[in-house]
């Protein structure tokens, strides 16, 4: 399917729930402004932040993503099985959704653009290193890139590696800085 094409799927599915009475226009944009003002990457950015400040909530958290970010309450917050995958000094991790373009919404609010574009679909697979190095990533040998695969039932998201010159920040201060792109894994935090 073009991009036309979901386009216009999109507003044909959207016409038909209002006619049928299952939706009003007004119900559409409000969800709209909801992930992409009021949720936004911000969500996922105190999430990170909380990991980096308390060892305890960061293990809750690789332990079970879903049933930890429920101590923040978020709206719009239900998701069946988030996985929060942590990068390390061996490890980077990279999301993706091959199949379409499924994304933690409560937590990173909309998916950027890129994120459904079928050229970083197949190729953030086939050649990681190559498609990081296009977003300014550029990793250490040592360090393996792992992509993660997200579907209708798992939404992955990264947790990034604290830069060390942030050790002294409070966790609202961190919040600030945490960006989408890091949460996604195609970048590196404090280097974006
Ligand atoms: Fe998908």
């Amino acid at each position: 399917m073009t991009k036309a094409d979901a386009a216009l799927r999109a507003e044909a599915l959207e016409s038909l729930l209002i006619e049928k009475g299952l939706l009003n226009e007004q119900m559409v944009d409000d969800v709209i402004v909801r992930y992409n003002e009021r949720v936004g990457p911000m969500n996922g950015a105190r999430v990170v932040a909380r990991a980096w400040t308390d060892p305890g909530f960061k293990a809750r958290l690789l332990q079970d993503g879903s049933a930890a970010i429920e101590e923040f309450a978020f709206e719009g917050g239900q998701i069946d099985k988030l996985v929060v995958v942590e990068n390390t000094d061996q490890v980077h991790n990279v999301v993706v959704c091959t199949l379409c373009s499924c994304y933690p919404w409560a937590v990173l609010g909309l998916p950027p653009k890129w994120y459904k574009d079928p050229a970083y679909r197949s190729r953030i697979v086939r050649e990681p290193r190559a498609v990081l190095a296009e977003f300014g990533t550029r990793l250490p040998d040592r360090q393996n890139v792992k992509v993660w695969d997200s579907s209708a039932e798992v939404r992955y998201m990264v947790l990034p590696q604290q830069p060390p010159e942030w050790q002294a920040l409070s966790e609202g201060e961190l919040a600030q800085r945490v960006t989408r792109d890091s949460m996604i894994g195609v970048t590196v935090a404090g280097d974006d």
